[in-house]
């Protein structure tokens, strides 16, 4: 890239960034951590508040497990020391009562005790409706009989209360061989309806019971259409993959934005699965989150506008103030002042420097036009004389003449010459002849004054007399005046044939017409001078009008 394009970018791009962008850039730059740091500290408080609930969902599921651990403790427990009295009583046969006598009624982990003989009939139990029931194809009982130990049935619906429940059997057998009955206890689950009703009324949190092939046993009170239901073939390989029985899992299902915690009940193939709908949970915290994105893009804006107006007032519009001040110091207009008030503090400093400077130099500019004026008169100036010199002459021949053309008058011209100049400073010394020379500068300024014409010393010895709208004869009037004034001076000249200062005058009238130029009028009174030394001096000649006012009429002679 050559120089000239480099120099060309680098002015586009400063002029890109001027100072509103570098303000703006500024104000994000500022903004944008704080920005940053929020938007973090918000995604931060959507994933702990999801944890916090997943934690709450695992420990709930955890406090079933725990709580289902220990009625089925205790139940074995009591189970046990059933079986012990049964066999005992057996022998009195009056086991039954012996059993209903012994068993306390506010047992918190049983709801009934039946005993079953070998056949599955139950023939004593705490509740009445269980006596007659028939549980020989209930797999727990067949279990108990096999096994000879403790046996937890499975999730179950009571056939006779219509009710989930879960029965644990225990063979008397275990403690006496002789005896075949089975103790059959129904575990009391308010546990179970605790923690349902805990976690009932939490946004996005469901929990379910589901026995070993994934049907929902029970769910919270106002979840109950799902009862009797499978579950989804993903929920259902989570849940049921949950092993070894008792492990909680907590896991994300794939696309459904949901997780599940899984506590398998012990002793039994019943799972109870939590889910949390993270969307529900996160709703919250996500409209938290979309309010401070708002509040976040709106202080954006507003930061972002701020910079842009105080750029504006503070910067650029100073600026812009002070140098159209400065443009029309630049124009000559020294009377323009910065305006102070209008301005921010840090601006005033300059301000009252550019209103100095311009006092200053507007008092300077007046200094120097006046010694300009000063030096255009003495440059127009004759100072021995004390008249106009040859250049102010001419000026103002050309002044008078245009004045002329315009007002269509006559413009006259007379030519003066010292006679015999040369032998008076030759007799008297050249400081002398310059007295002499400002003494006739004196006597035509005096006709001048009397006659309205305007009186220069055209060089050396020679002097001229403008008069405006005079014509021919008033001018050679004048010219006798001039003639006649310096004779009366009576300057003493011995060498002149007058033996006193003298001087030849000639006079020329013209009508300035556009075809015709001041020069000419000049060279009309030069002649008429010639003629008036060639006619003995001391004397008077007239030079016909230069070119009149309809055609050009002929350089005439007056004596
Ligand atoms: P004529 O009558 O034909 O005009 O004769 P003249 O002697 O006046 O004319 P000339 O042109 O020969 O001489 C003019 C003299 O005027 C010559 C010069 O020394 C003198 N002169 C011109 N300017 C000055 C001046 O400023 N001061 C003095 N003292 N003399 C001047
Ligand atoms: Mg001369
Ligand atoms: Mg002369």
């Amino acid at each position: 890239m050559s120089r000239i394009a480099i120099i060309r970018k680098k002015a586009k791009l400063r002029g890109l960034l001027g100072i509103r962008a570098r303000l703006v850039i500024l104000a994000l730059i500022l903004v944008c951590p704080l920005m940053f740091d929020r938007v973090r500290l918000l995604e931060h408080t959507r994933s702990s508040e999801i944890a916090a609930v997943a934690a709450t969902a695992a420990t709930l599921a955890q406090r079933a497990a725990d709580a289902q651990r220990e009625v089925i403790s205790s139940v074995e427990a009591v189970l046990k020391s059933a079986a012990y009295i049964h066999a005992a009583a057996a022998q009195v046969d009056r086991s039954c009562s012996i059993l209903r006598a012994s068993l306390r009624v506010d047992l918190p982990s049983i709801r009934m005790l039946s005993i079953a003989d070998a056949r599955g009939i139950i023939h004593c139990s705490t509740a009445a409706m269980f006596v007659g029931a028939d549980v020989s194809e209930r797999a727990y009982f067949r279990r108990a009989l096999e096994s000879h130990d403790f046996v937890v049935s499975d999730f179950l619906i009571g056939a006779q209360s219509g009710k989930g429940t879960i029965l644990a059997a225990y063979p008397v057998s275990a403690v006496d061989a002789g005896e075949q009955a089975v103790m059959i206890a129904g575990m009391n689950l308010d546990w179970l309806s605790d923690i349902m009703a805990n976690l009932a009324d939490r946004a996005g949190v469901s929990v379910a019971l589901i026995d070993g092939e994934g049907t929902v046993l029970a769910t919270p009170p106002d979840q109950r259409s799902k009862v009797g239901q499978k579950l989804d073939q993903a929920t259902l390989d989570f849940a049921l993959g949950a092993n070894p029985p008792q492990r909680e899992a907590l896991a994300a299902l794939d696309g459904t934005g949901r997780r599940l915690s899984v506590s398998r009940i012990p002793g039994t193939n019943s799972r109870l699965l939590v889910t949390l709908d993270e969307s529900v949970v996160a709703a919250a915290i996500n409209r938290e989150i979309r309010t401070a994105y708002l509040q976040l893009a709106l202080v954006c804006v507003f930061v972002l506008l701020g910079a842009l107006i105080a750029a504006e007032r503070l910067i650029v519009r100073p600026i812009s103030m002070l140098t159209s001040t400065a443009k029309r110091f630049a124009e000559g207009d020294w009377s323009a002042r910065a305006a102070r008030a209008r301005l921010p503090s840090e601006f005033v400093p300059l301000a009252r420097a550019f209103n100095a400077m311009a006092a200053q130099l507007g008092q300077r500019e007046r200094e120097l036009v006046a010694i300009n004026n000063n030096l255009t008169v003495m440059a127009s100036m004759d100072m021995l004389s004390g008249l106009a010199n040859r250049r102010g002459f001419q000026s103002r021949l050309d002044f008078e003449w245009a004045r002329g053309q315009q007002t269509g008058h006559c413009l006259a011209l007379l030519m003066l010459d010292v006679d015999h100049f040369k032998p008076f400073n030759d007799s008297y010394g050249h400081p002398e002849g310059d007295a002499c020379l400002s003494r006739i500068g004196e006597a035509l300024a005096g006709v001048a004054d009397e006659t309205g014409g305007f009186a220069a010393r055209y060089g050396g010895e020679e002097f001229c007399l403008l008069l405006p709208n005079t014509d021919a004869a008033a001018a050679r009037d004048v010219g006798e005046l001039v003639r006649a004034t310096i004779e009366r001076l009576g300057v003493p000249h011995r060498t002149s044939e007058f033996q006193r200062v003298t001087v030849s005058v000639g006079v020329a009238t013209a009508l300035p017409v556009d075809t015709a130029a001041p020069r000419e009028l000049l060279e009309a009174a030069d002649a008429a001078l010639y003629a008036a030394k060639h006619g003995g001096r001391n004397t008077v000649a007239e030079h016909g009008l230069v070119r009149g006012a309809d055609a050009p009429a002929p350089m005439a002679m007056a004596g």
